[in-house]
C-alpha cells in the first residue's frame, strides 16, 4: 500500500517575522519557515496506513531549497520513508493553479501511489485548492474533511468518515476506489487498534526519527527539466492568479492588562505571591474580590 502526502512550508508564525517585498509577494527566504500544521494529520493519516497494512510513504513539497527542513520535520515529527523536493527558480512565486500541475506531474513521474494525502490548508495562502486542483489533475476521486479512514486491499476501496460542516455538524461516511486522494481535516485522529498495531506505530516512529538524521540519503530533488515542464506554465508566469497586495492582518488589541514585574522586584514579587495565595490553598472564591 503506497501513500504519498503533500506538504508545504508556512511562515513560523510563532515568531512573528513574516517579510514581504514591495509587490506584496512573500520573501520566503527572510522567514523562518516550519512544515504546514495542518499537514500533520495527513502525514498521521498515511503512517496509520503503512501501520495497518504496510507498503511505504512518501514526503513531496514544491519550494525553495530551504524546504529540504520542512520535509526533514515531517520524517522526524511523524513519519516517512522517502522525501521529494520540487524546486528551481522556474517554479517560484507560483498560485494553486501552477503548484497543482507542477505537483501532479511530478506524482505522474514518482508513479500514481495507492493514496494520496494532503492537508486541508496552509497557514499563509489558506486558499484549501491545491489538494482539489492536483487530484483534478491526476483525474481521482476525491474525499475531503478525513476525519477517520480504513482500507480494504482486496477491494481496493478506502472508507473515510468526513465532516460535513453546515448548520448540524454531521458525519458522512463514503467509500471510494482506490488510487483516490484524500484531504485531511484538522479533526482527523488516528486509532490504533490493537497491540500489534501500537508496536508497530512505536517502531516506525522510532525508525523514522533515526532516518530523519540522514535524510538527504532519502531526498530525491527534481527540477522543472526533470519534470519535462514548459516554463511558461508553472511558477509565476503559469499563474492564472496575481496576489495584488497583501496586508498583514493588524494583531487585536490586547484585552488583559498586564503588569511586567522582574525577579529582582521583591516587593511586586510579594504582590504576586499575595495575589496567587488564595488559589494555591483552593479557595477560588476568595480570589473573586
Ligand atoms: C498570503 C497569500 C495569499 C495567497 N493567495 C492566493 C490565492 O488567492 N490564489 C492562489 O492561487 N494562490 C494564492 N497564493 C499562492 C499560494 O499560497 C501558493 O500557490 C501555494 O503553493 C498553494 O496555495 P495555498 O498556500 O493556499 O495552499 P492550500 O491550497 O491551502 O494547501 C492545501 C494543501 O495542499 C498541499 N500543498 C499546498 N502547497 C503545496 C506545495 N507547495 N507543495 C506541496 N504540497 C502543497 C498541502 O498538503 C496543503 O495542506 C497566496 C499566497 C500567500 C502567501
Amino acid at each position: 500500500m503506497d501513500t504519498l502526502v503533500l506538504t508545504k512550508g508556512v511562515p513560523d508564525f510563532r515568531e512573528g517575522q513574516v517579510s514581504f517585498d514591495e509587490d506584496g509577494h512573500l520573501e520566503r527566504g527572510k522567514t523562518p519557515t516550519v512544515m504546514n500544521p495542518n499537514d500533520k494529520f495527513a502525514l498521521q493519516a498515511a503512517l496509520q496506513t503503512k501501520v495497518r497494512h504496510g507498503g511505504t510513504v512518501g514526503l513531496m513539497s514544491m519550494g525553495p531549497p530551504g524546504y529540504k527542513g520542512v520535509l526533514q520535520e515531517g520524517m522526524e515529527s511523524v513519519y516517512a520513508d522517502d522525501l521529494y523536493l520540487l524546486s528551481d527558480r522556474e517554479m517560484a512565486a507560483a498560485d494553486t493553479w501552477a503548484t497543482a500541475i507542477t505537483l501532479a506531474t511530478a506524482i505522474e513521474k514518482k508513479g500514481v501511489p495507492d493514496l494520496i494525502f494532503a492537508g486541508f490548508k496552509t497557514a499563509d495562502g489558506e486558499t484549501g485548492h491545491t489538494g482539489p486542483q492536483a487530484c483534478w489533475a491526476l483525474d481521482l476521486p476525491i474525499i475531503t474533511h478525513v476525519i477517520a479512514l480504513d482500507i480494504d486491499p482486496d477491494a481496493g476501496t478506502v472508507r473515510a468518515k468526513r465532516l460535513v460542516e453546515g448548520d448540524v455538524e454531521e458525519v458522512e461516511t463514503v467509500e471510494a476506489e482506490m488510487p483516490a486522494f484524500i484531504v485531511s481535516d484538522p479533526e482527523f485522529a488516528p486509532s490504533y487498534r490493537t497491540a500489534g498495531e501500537r508496536l508497530t506505530l512505536k517502531d516506525l516512529r522510532s525508525e523514522t526519527k533515526a532516518r530523519a538524521e540522514d535524510y538527504e540519503d532519502h531526498l530525491t530533488v527534481w527540477n522543472h527539466e526533470d519534470l519535462n515542464l514548459d516554463p511558461d506554465y508553472i511558477g509565476l508566469d503559469g499563474s492564472p492568479t496575481i496576489v495584488a497586495g497583501v496586508d498583514p492582518i493588524p494583531k487585536a488589541p490586547a484585552e488583559r492588562d498586564a503588569t511586567m514585574i522582574t525577579p529582582d522586584d521583591s516587593e511586586g514579587m510579594e504582590e504576586v505571591l499575595e495575589v496567587m495565595a488564595p488559589f494555591t490553598e483552593g479557595d477560588a472564591a476568595a480570589g473573586a474580590d
